[in-house]
């Protein structure tokens, strides 16, 4: 990686500016998933244990620039506090006069959340001024929110203009040498696996992976607009009509290059969009009028098990199914449980995007793959080829 990291610096003594994704489901003001909060814990213990002073910063929810108790970070400084066994500090806001008192009267291997960065405006604005009050509260700036380092917002972008040297922490490392592996060097055969609901959101990450890939199998509620692509009836499924012409050229384009692009050969239909609804397996090419394609079969399972099988690499983003619904998360589980079985013998597994995570840790397998990325919307535009404003912006390596 070509970018600095927490260990190429001096820590000790140093006010350490760190944001953090600590964007995390929350009921009745308590945590309930606390995974991206656990992601940080090794890039927080090294500052602290170095004898850093700790600076974390976040966003929570969409508060739209106004303070609301809704979105305090306050429940996350307490859960914080039991993970790392020591007290962590909350300040009431994360700029001003009295914040700046008390990052100053930190001491060394202590650490400090500030409140909700999204109580104020200027933070997704990535005002100046706003990122230069946020750069005064540390002496070097360290990104572990990999999550939202493709939003260009004052403290994952702004607050480096004006706080140098800006480094990667841990999680952003790890994340960035997973999906570099995929994005740049590749071990082959290299097998992506797209699905999810709608081809819109995915078009840009098709069409970047269709150069890179050995085979591209797709699935989920998008491979029915690909399907109307080819001509056939697709009943009540789920359509995206603007993009039919889109999903024709697609697939001309995979043939003419001979880019193997595999869709399902059969699917799950139901005459309801319910997890009770009557249900059949038929192939793609006999959906029946007023029935919908909620998984993909088995025979497309075992189409893809074949393909999956022979690769040493394979990125994998959004359900194959319905997977919400127990009896449309077959196609989901299989692929999951086929990575996990991947994974043992060797072949680099990444997951993307909450959805396909989510379907791992529904059958717990979600440490059975090489790598989760934290960041859905984040590993999708770097899997398309963008550079990402939070990375771009960190300080580069003098080889
Ligand atoms: P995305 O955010 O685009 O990755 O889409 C994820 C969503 O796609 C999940 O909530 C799934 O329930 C949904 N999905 C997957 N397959 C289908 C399908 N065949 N019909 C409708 N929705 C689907």
């Amino acid at each position: 990686m070509n970018k600095l990291t927490i260990d190429d610096i001096q820590l000790k003594d140093k006010r350490c500016l760190v944001r953090v994704d600590f964007n995390v489901p929350m009921e009745s003001g308590r945590v309930v998933d606390d995974n991206r909060i656990v992601e940080s814990l090794p890039t927080i213990k090294k500052l602290l244990d170095s004898g850093g002073r700790v600076i974390l910063m976040s966003h929570l929810g969409r508060p739209k620039g106004k303070r609301n108790p809704e979105y305090s970070l306050q429940p996350v400084a307490t859960h914080l506090t039991k993970l790392l066994g020591e007290p962590v500090k909350f300040a009431p806001d994360c700029i001003g006069e009295e914040v700046k008192k008390m990052v100053n009267t930190l001491a060394g291997d202590e650490c400090l959340l500030l409140e909700n960065l999204r109580f104020h405006q200027e933070e997704e604005r990535n005002d100046q001024h706003f990122s230069q009050e946020l750069a005064l509260l540390g002496d070097l700036y360290v990104n572990d929110a990999f999550g939202t380092a493709h939003r260009a917002h004052a403290s994952t972008e702004g607050v480096t203009h004006f706080l140098q040297p800006a480094v990667a922490g841990y999680l952003m490392k790890k994340e960035l040498e997973y999906l570099s592996r995929a994005v740049i060097n590749p071990v082959r055969p290299y097998v992506a696996i797209l699905g999810g609901a709608k081809i819109s959101g995915k078009i840009e990450i098709i069409q970047n992976l269709m150069n890179k890939v050995d085979a591209l199998l797709i699935g989920g509620g998008m491979m029915f607009t690909f399907f109307k692509a080819q001509g056939l009836d697709i009943g009540g499924s789920l359509l995206e009509a603007d993009k039919v012409d889109l999903g024709a050229k697609i697939l001309k384009d995979a043939q003419k290059r001979n880019i193997k692009l595999l869709l399902p050969v059969d699917c799950v239909v139901a005459d309801k969009f319910e997890n009770s609804a009557n249900r059949k397996t038929v192939p793609v090419m006999q959906i029946p009028k007023g029935w919908m394609g909620l998984d993909i079969g088995q025979e497309s399972v075992r189409l893809f098990r074949e393909e999956l099988h022979k690769a040493r690499t394979v990125v994998w983003n959004g359900p194959m199914g319905v997977f919400e619904m127990d009896n449309f998360a077959s196609g989901t589980i299989a692929i999951a449980k086929m990575l996990a079985d991947l994974t043992k013998n060797g072949t680099i597994t990444i997951v993307g995007g909450g959805d396909s995570a989510a379907a791992l840790a529904k059958i717990g397998l979600e440490k059975s793959v090489s790598h989760i990325s934290t960041g859905g919307g984040a590993s999708l535009e770097f899997l398309e080829g963008k550079i990402l404003p939070g990375v771009a912006a960190l300080t580069d390596r003098q080889n």
